[in-house]
Parts: C-alpha cells; sequence; structure tokens
C-alpha cells in the first residue's frame, strides 16, 4: 500500500490509462485484475488534459480502490478545467473512497483557444495543489522530471518549481520516464541539496516495440542512451525479439536503482499486465 513508501518500505506501483471508448470497460477491469494481482502498493491512472475524460478516471480508479483493494491515485490536470471542475471531481473521488491524486498542470490542448488559455483559473500545478489544499482533504502527489522539464530554461529552475509543489502539499513526486539512471541519481542529489525530503517513485517505461520511441518517449523529452538506442536497431523490426530486449532492458534498469537505493518503482504499465508480469517476476523473484 501507499503508506510503505512513507515508512520507507520499498514499494512498485503502476501507471494505467482509462479507455478511451465507454464500451472498453469491462476490458479495462480485465487489465487492472492482472495488473492487481501482481500487489502494486497502488495504481495511478491518467487524465486526459483537458478534462472531458475526467468521469473515466474516477471509474477505473474507484475499480482498483474498491474492487481490488489497492491505492488509487487519480491524476488530474489543470489547464483545462475551472476551480468549479477540480472541486466537482476532487467530490467524486471522495465519494468513491479515493483519497490521493496526483495533481498536474497539463499540456494546452490543441483547441484551446488563447482567450480560453489566457483565463485559465490555474497557471501551474502548485497553484492547484494550494487550491486543492485549502479546500479538499485531498493528498497529493507531483510528477517531476530528472531531465527537466522541457519549458524551463535549467535544472536550476525547474528544481525551484518542485520546491514549491512540495511547500504547496506534495506527499511524493512520481519521476518522468526514463532511460538513463545517471539522470536520475543526479536529480535525485540536486533535489535533496533544495530542500526536497518527500519521496520520489522512478518512472521507468519498458520499450517493447519501436512504435513508442516516436510518441511517447518523444513527447517526454528523455535522451536515448545509446544502449537502447542500439537494442532498438538490432531489435525494432522483430516483434517478439524487440519485447523481449525492451523487458530486459527495463529489468536492468530497475537492479541498477535497486543496487543504488532507490526502492520506490513505478512502471509505466500502459495497460500490458504481461509486459508488466515478466518484469516484476524478474525483479522480484
Ligand atoms: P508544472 O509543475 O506546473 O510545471 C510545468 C513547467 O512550469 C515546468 O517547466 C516548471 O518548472 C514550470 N513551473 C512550475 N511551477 C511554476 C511557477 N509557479 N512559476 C513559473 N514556472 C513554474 N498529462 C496529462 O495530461 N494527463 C496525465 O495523466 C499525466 N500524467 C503524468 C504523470 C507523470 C508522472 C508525469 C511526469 C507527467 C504526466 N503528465 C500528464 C504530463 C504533464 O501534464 C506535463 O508534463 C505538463 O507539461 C507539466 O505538468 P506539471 O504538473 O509537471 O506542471
Amino acid at each position: 500500500m501507499l503508506q510503505n513508501m512513507f515508512e520507507h518500505k520499498p514499494t512498485l506501483s503502476f501507471e494505467v490509462f482509462p479507455p478511451k471508448k465507454d464500451g472498453d470497460f469491462e476490458s479495462a477491469f480485465q487489465v487492472m485484475d492482472a495488473l492487481g494481482k501482481l500487489s502494486p502498493d497502488f495504481i495511478s491512472v491518467t487524465y486526459g488534459a483537458g478534462g472531458s475524460r475526467a468521469g473515466k478516471t474516477v471509474e477505473i480508479a474507484s475499480y482498483i480502490q474498491n474492487t481490488l483493494g489497492i491505492d488509487a491515485v487519480a491524476h488530474m490536470t489543470c489547464v483545462g478545467s475551472r476551480k468549479e471542475d477540480l472541486l466537482r471531481i476532487a467530490g467524486e473521488l471522495k465519494r468513491h473512497n479515493i483519497s490521493h491524486c496526483l495533481a498536474l498542470r497539463g499540456d494546452r490542448p490543441k483547441d484551446m483557444s488563447d482567450e480560453q488559455f489566457a483565463s485559465r483559473d490555474f497557471a501551474h500545478a502548485n497553484d492547484m495543489m494550494d487550491f486543492l489544499r485549502e479546500h479538499t482533504d485531498l493528498h497529493m502527489a507531483g510528477a517531476c522530471y530528472p531531465e527537466k522539464h522541457f519549458e524551463s530554461f535549467s535544472m536550476e529552475s525547474d528544481l525551484n518549481h518542485l520546491k514549491r509543489k512540495q511547500e504547496a502539499g506534495a506527499e511524493f513526486f512520481i519521476s518522468q520516464l526514463f532511460f538513463d539512471n545517471d539522470y536520475y541519481y543526479s536529480f535525485l542529489e540536486k533535489a535533496a541539496r533544495k530542500g526536497i525530503t518527500v519521496p520520489f517513485c522512478a518512472g521507468i517505461m519498458p520499450i517493447t516495440s519501436a512504435g513508442q520511441l516516436g510518441t511517447t518517449v518523444t513527447l517526454s523529452g528523455s535522451s536515448i542512451p545509446k544502449a537502447l538506442a542500439n537494442l532498438i536497431a538490432a531489435y525494432g523490426d522483430n516483434k517478439e525479439d524487440m519485447r523481449k530486449a525492451g523487458i530486459d532492458y527495463a529489468i536492468r534498469q530497475i537492479r541498477d536503482l535497486q543496487e543504488n537505493g532507490v526502492n520506490d518503482i513505478h512502471i509505466y504499465a500502459m495497460n500490458k499486465p504481461k509486459t508488466t508480469a515478466e518484469i516484476v517476476a524478474a525483479i522480484y523473484r
């Protein structure tokens, strides 16, 4: 359970996304069932930046919390939300017995006009956290970026803003995915020097197809080390070999983290229980 993190016990957590279509809930629940069998300490559920699919996030988070009995962390973004939207969602989470959210700014949706963007209620995640802390009893986590957020001109400035999120009530941070552990170690050192004391979860995404690089990874801004680029060059054309090699890379990455004292691991499970199970079996055997 999530509490383990605050007691300095090693934690394993997953990120999942809600179904895109209403009719797909049954298969999404089956995915959650399979991931739940791996006994994660918590599962976080993503949220569309514009907030249009908030209900789906709540529904999946509720299934995780109430049917599976696993702590759920519901992502919430504020870029496209008014204060009243956040309060409504916070109320829904409370009704569903969900006490944790990952409070995010989100990215500006393509269809958001300049006017809407200029008049948004919250400029940054820490503003949203201030508001949620004042008006709700939600526990909050925040996002962090081992290679800095793409809008920040320096790591120093990004870390100053990260500290503001801690001051606004973030109880822990979940990291952007990264493939080179050295970035993470250096980031943790700098964050500690800034006085950031809450726990961090290391975000690991298994690359099981070359196509992932063109989408999720590019958007994340994370750098691709030579070892991973070589692996994709060697196996990218063969689906099963690429899957095995990507899983193996993630396992080695996690083992190295554990050997270096990083014990809170957050797997970007991408709703793939089989891949996730293979990684979990290898690292906790
Ligand atoms: P912020 O903390 O607001 O930071 C954004 C930028 O502004 C940074 O460069 C920061 O340094 C700067 N900044 C922060 N505060 C201030 C301030 N007070 N003054 C000036 N500058 C400031 N997106 C989704 O749409 N849905 C999801 O479910 C989702 N899940 C995510 C999960 C994780 C673990 C991560 C790492 C990201 C996720 N994202 C998600 C993406 C996220 O919304 C984007 O990365 C977004 O660009 C930044 O969100 P944030 O909460 O980190 O923003």
